[in-house]
């Protein structure tokens, strides 16, 4: 079966994520992170759900476990790349932008990106899911979608790109679209890879 994973910072809402698609309430939301090095499967019948531990940084967690953390991460979609066919890179929007814009200034790339630019390098079709749009006003929706595009080196407005979903996983706001880029995206894998 074609493996999905999820991935993103620590505290974005890959949890809430991974509990609403799966459906199984022994998924912990808002616990505290970087403990665990563990990456979690779970069968969705015509794929496997790949959950990765956050990644970045964490108040409290060494240097050294972060970077162990990150690690392990790369190891698995490197090693898996070809049986993968989507990922789920999930942020947390307004945090996003304002460390984009800080590290830009610095010439630095922050670890998000940095993580969709390894994914896309490897050929694996992202969905970038900009969380927790109820901290932005809904004026700005489309002014910050499109910083992100733009981040992302794509060129704006940011509707015309499919890959990108606002969301308010909180809510349920956006997780049927994100189960439907997900099916799409099995469904192309499979008659790619028969
Ligand atoms: P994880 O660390 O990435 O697995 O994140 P969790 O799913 O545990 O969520 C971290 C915190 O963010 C929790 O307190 C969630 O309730 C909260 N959260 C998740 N989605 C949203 C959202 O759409 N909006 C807001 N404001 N908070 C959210």
């Amino acid at each position: 079966k074609p493996k999905v994973i999820v991935v993103g910072r620590s505290n974005v809402g890959k949890s809430t994520f991974v509990r609403l698609i799966t459906g199984r309430k022994d998924v912990k939301v808002g616990k505290k992170p970087g403990v665990t090095l563990k990456i979690n499967e779970y069968d969705m019948g015509d794929y496997i759900l790949v959950d990765m531990p956050g990644f970045g940084y964490m108040a409290g967690v060494p240097k050294k476990v972060q970077e162990a953390i990150k690690d392990k991460i790369v190891h698995y979609i490197e090693n898996h790349a070809d049986e993968i066919a989507a990922a789920v890179q999930i942020i947390d929007t307004k945090p996003f932008i304002e460390i984009v814009e800080r590290w830009n200034k610095k010439g630095e790339i922050p670890i998000d990106l940095e993580m969709f630019d390894f994914i896309t390098d490897l050929k694996i079709s992202p969905i970038l899911v900009a969380n927790k749009m109820d901290k932005i006003k809904k004026d700005k929706w489309d002014e910050v979608l499109d910083n992100i595009c733009e981040y992302l080196k794509c060129q704006p407005p940011w509707h015309q790109w499919k890959f990108i979903v606002p969301a308010i996983l909180k809510k349920g706001i956006g997780i049927e679209e994100i189960k439907k880029k997900i099916n799409e995206r099995v469904r192309l894998y499979k008659r790619l890879h028969g």
